[in-house]
């Protein structure tokens, strides 16, 4: 993996993308101070210096995009695994947040761009809040989580511990997609057995209980008409 730091940027995932298909390898762009953080459907990830880890990972996969629907899962459990061999708990809220005390701690965004040989360039943008200013949390408007055991240790250690489990479960995930990590992600499951809506633009599609994912990493919901698999796509998941 090619590694680059930045002191300063908008968004590592929109400068990756930018240059996905011109890259020669793996490339991991940290950014110390990320001014334009993006979240999925265009919301925005809010990042200060010294405060918050992001950075994005651009890695090559074979086959199509669609082939890559239980990545943000995948990485999702690595991610909480790392963040957990560290001695801090945490969960998952579908599809992929890590959740601390119930708040959000990293959010992952992933963004694709078909290569001409037929792969696919995923940039995996990942944002882990380690302080939080309070300036900040007013901004996002919402409960979050900060980790300030892991803002004490170096920088670069973390990161590599981080990259590696990445590393790691992108391998995994190549040679056996998201059904090597079903099991795991269901462990860490924070809205297991809850009643939870399932929003798009602001309008509940759908209302039941968060039972687990299945095996492509649709989320399995108990509604009054029957069991139903929900695609991640861009709905938003909150508790009823
Ligand atoms: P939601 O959390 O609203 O269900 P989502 O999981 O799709 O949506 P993302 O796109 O992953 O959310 O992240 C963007 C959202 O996260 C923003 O709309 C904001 O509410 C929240 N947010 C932004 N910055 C941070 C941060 N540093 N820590 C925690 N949450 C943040």
């Amino acid at each position: 993996v090619d590694v680059e730091v930045v002191a300063h940027t908008g968004s590592t995932n929109a400068d990756l993308l930018a240059r996905a298909l011109d890259l020669a390898r793996p490339t991991l762009l940290v950014a110390l101070h990320q001014s334009a953080g993006r979240g999925r459907a265009g919301r925005s990830w809010l990042s200060a210096a010294d405060a918050s880890l992001t950075f994005s990972l651009a890695w090559k996969f074979s086959g199509s995009p669609q082939r890559l629907l239980g990545l943000p899962l995948a990485l999702g459990v690595a991610l909480a695994e790392a963040v957990a061999a560290q001695g801090v708990p945490v969960r998952l809220k579908w599809p992929n947040d890590v959740l601390k005390d119930g708040a959000k701690l990293a959010g992952i965004l992933i963004e694709t761009r078909r290569a001409t040989d037929g792969g696919t360039w995923a940039v995996i943008g990942i944002g882990l809040n380690l302080l939080m200013p309070e300036e900040m949390e007013q901004r996002i408007g919402r409960a979050v989580a900060t980790a300030p055991w892991l803002a004490r240790m170096e920088r670069d250690v973390l990161m590599a511990a981080l990259l590696s489990t990445l590393a790691i479960a992108i391998e995994q995930f190549e040679a056996a997609g998201f059904g090597a990590f079903r099991e795991r992600w269901n462990r860490l499951h924070a809205w297991r057995g809850q009643q939870v809506d399932i929003i798009d633009a602001g309008t509940v599609l759908q209302q039941g209980v968060a039972l687990g994912v299945d095996d492509s990493g649709r989320l399995l919901l108990d509604t009054v008409d029957g069991r139903v698999a929900v695609l991640s796509g861009d709905v938003s998941l909150r508790l009823t």
